[in-house]
């Protein structure tokens, strides 16, 4: 509090990101970075960049990177929309498509910006249960709404809904946006970007940060109908015209240009999460199956909390959200071979000592 905020800042709740610890030999499974870093040539693109034209803004319009994307996708580059991180493309679709008289409906185990973002816009919100083992009901959501939104896999649940029960939701909610927030699809779902052409108030939002291993450069984009995605415009160019740099554009066209990195990456992560579910469940863990690159786990004989402790006293991040109905449990990113080796060894001697 300071009495030279005014009360509307005075009431926020800003949300809190997982830490960064400076010490790199922290094992960092907390934040459900990519292990294998991002592909060389995004590092060669980068490189390519840092020269005399960084005196210029860049394109406005990121157009390269938004063709590149709307190619990837089979959409046109006026169905894309580009921002600094997913996070701040999801700003936007509050802020520009969710301020209406009735609330916004997301579940009530979900990416905790969510409600941060209602209260930055002053946006009404109502929360949906998920049910019994963290299932999302989408026949919940067919009531009066200013919006709905979630993502698909679900965070921090990893729990994915197929394209059947989001087309039915599209078919019954015509009035409003429904954003699917996709951060973790690359690993195994399927992207709704598919049903675009068919429903103009579908928006998919995505990140470079966790399957294209970019989280430092900050890169998210949306895709919907060009009238969703005009909106998105209006409101990003009353604020910052230019929030993807020079060298954020050419990493990002350069990502989706080596798709081959991209899929042996998600392979070895794919890998990696059946082979840590498998271990865990040996440990005595109850595993929510997962489609994303974490894990969301829960041992009978040994609090989350005390999980958490105890793998932070060992160098071992993992996230712990003192929620309700999820307290019990710690999320884990799935790493390299030797991260998950030195995790579950440890986890080992934390179960076998209790
Ligand atoms: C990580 C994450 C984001 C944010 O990604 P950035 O592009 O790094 O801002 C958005 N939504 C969900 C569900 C996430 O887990």
């Amino acid at each position: 509090m300071s009495r030279y905020w005014s009360d509307f800042v005075n009431g926020l709740e800003p949300y809190i990101p997982g830490e960064q610890p400076l010490d790199p030999a922290v094992i960092k499974l907390n934040t459900n970075e990519n292990p294998y870093g991002p592909s060389p040539k995004s590092l060669k693109a980068i490189t390519d960049c840092a020269n005399q034209q960084l005196r210029l803004y860049p394109c406005p319009d990121s157009k390269e990177l938004k063709n590149t994307i709307a190619d990837y996708y089979e959409l046109s580059p006026d169905q894309i929309f580009v921002g600094n991180g997913s996070d701040e493309v999801l700003a936007h679709a509050f802020n520009g498509l969710f301020r209406k008289t009735q609330p916004v409906l997301f579940p009530d185990i979900t990416y905790s910006f969510y409600p941060v973002f209602c209260r930055l816009y002053d946006i009404s919100y109502h929360q949906i249960p998920l049910a019994e083992n963290f299932y999302l009901q989408l026949e919940q959501y067919c009531r009066p709404n200013g919006g709905i939104i979630f993502p698909n896999p679900n965070a921090p649940t990893g729990r994915f809904l197929d394209l059947n029960n989001i087309e039915n939701l599209l078919r019954e909610v015509t009035n409003s946006v429904v954003v699917v927030d996709e951060a973790y699809v690359d690993f195994g779902g399927a992207s709704c970007a598919a049903l675009i052409p068919n429903y103009d108030n579908l928006l998919v939002v995505h990140t470079l940060s966790k399957s294209r291993s970019l989280a430092g450069l900050r890169i998210g984009y949306a895709m919907g109908s060009s009238s969703l995605i005009n909106g998105l415009n209006r409101v990003k160019n009353s604020f910052n015209s230019y929030p993807l740099s020079r060298i954020q554009a050419a990493a990002a066209v350069a990502s989706f240009k080596d798709n081959t990195y991209f899929e042996n990456t998600i392979k070895k992560v794919v890998v990696s999460r059946l082979d840590l579910t498998g271990e865990l469940k040996t440990l005595g863990f109850e595993v929510v199956p997962s489609m994303a690159n974490f894990l969301l786990v829960t041992h009978p004989k040994v609090s989350a909390n005390s999980l958490y402790e105890r793998l932070r006293a060992n160098d071992i991040l993992v996230r712990h959200f003192d929620r309700p109905r999820i307290d019990s449990y710690i999320r884990i990113t799935v790493g390299n071979n030797a991260q998950n080796r030195a995790l579950t060894q440890c986890l080992s001697s934390i179960v076998k000592s209790v």
